[in-house]
């Protein structure tokens, strides 16, 4: 019954609802879904810093795909239903909610400059923090008591919210350890996905190599984006190292343009 799927419409008829830094989001085939596309572009310090970085979007989409559909499948909930094609995947409509909730293990970044801490240094625990998303602001870092005073999420929310970064940093930790990668920290956004009368929040945008970092066990080579923040080059090579390692990138195959293998 192929022909009762709902078509994609053509990219130019398609109508864009929301267009980010690295993503634009289209609406999408079904009522309550959209589509995420992953663009080529990569910023840094609140895009002040801008490059094309080509075949970025392909390997994020892929990395994302990949953890994403893992999560699914642990019981983790996600915005995330399927890969549609290089650059695309279909997900369910979220109300995001404006925190980006970064979890960290390792001293790095701005953790290891605000507090006077050694990039590499492994923290007593966990550490989760919450930024607000605003841009004017440059995402202020903010506390439990912002967030509910300022109504951006209710404390029962807070705490599921506090559970899943806690599951997807266990889960996440032990899969990238297991292919010779430490996962230093890490940022996700939540969003909350409504059922009829009921709501719960679910894992929404992207985890890839742009939103954690990732070291080499061994080396402790950078395999993120740092490697663009910090102007060391490379980022493709070690974004389809990454790719390589989770199995979810084909001996031979690139995500650069013109590249035969790639048909889909
Ligand atoms: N991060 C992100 N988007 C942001 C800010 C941070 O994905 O807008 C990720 C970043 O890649 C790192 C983690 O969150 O894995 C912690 O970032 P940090 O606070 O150290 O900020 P940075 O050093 O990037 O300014």
């Amino acid at each position: 019954m192929d022909f009762l799927k709902p078509r994609l419409l053509p990219m130019n008829r398609r109508r864009t609802i929301y267009e980010g830094k690295g993503k634009i989001l289209y609406e999408g085939p079904e009522p309550g879904t959209l589509i995420q596309r992953f663009k080529d572009d990569a910023t840094a310090f609140n895009a002040k810093k801008h490059e094309i970085i080509e075949g970025k979007g392909v390997l994020n989409n892929r990395i994302s795909e990949y953890l994403f559909q893992n999560l699914n499948d642990i019981g983790v909930p996600t915005h995330f239903i399927r890969r549609l094609n290089m650059r695309e995947q279909l997900i369910r409509e979220v109300e995001i909610i404006p925190l980006e909730v970064v979890v960290r293990n390792i001293a790095a970044g701005s953790l290891a400059t605000r507090l006077g801490i050694e990039e590499g240094t492994q923290l007593p625990r966990s550490i989760i923090e919450f930024y607000y998303k605003n841009d004017a602001l440059n995402d202020p870092l903010v506390s439990e008591e912002h967030i509910t005073a300022f109504g951006w999420a209710a404390p029962q929310e807070i705490d599921d919210i506090m559970a899943l970064a806690i599951r997807v940093n266990d889960f996440l930790t032990g899969l990238f350890l297991g292919v010779g990668i430490r996962l230093v920290d890490f940022k996700i956004e939540c969003g909350r996905l409504w059922e009829g009368e009921t709501m719960r929040i679910v894992v929404a945008d992207e985890i890839s190599p742009d939103s954690c970092r990732l070291w080499d066990t061994k080396s402790n080579d950078k395999m993120d984006k740092d490697r663009f923040r910090r102007d060391m080059g490379g980022l493709i090579e070690a974004y389809t190292e990454v790719a390589r390692r989770l199995g979810v990138m084909q001996e031979g195959e690139t995500a650069r343009a013109g590249a035969p293998k790639l048909v889909k």
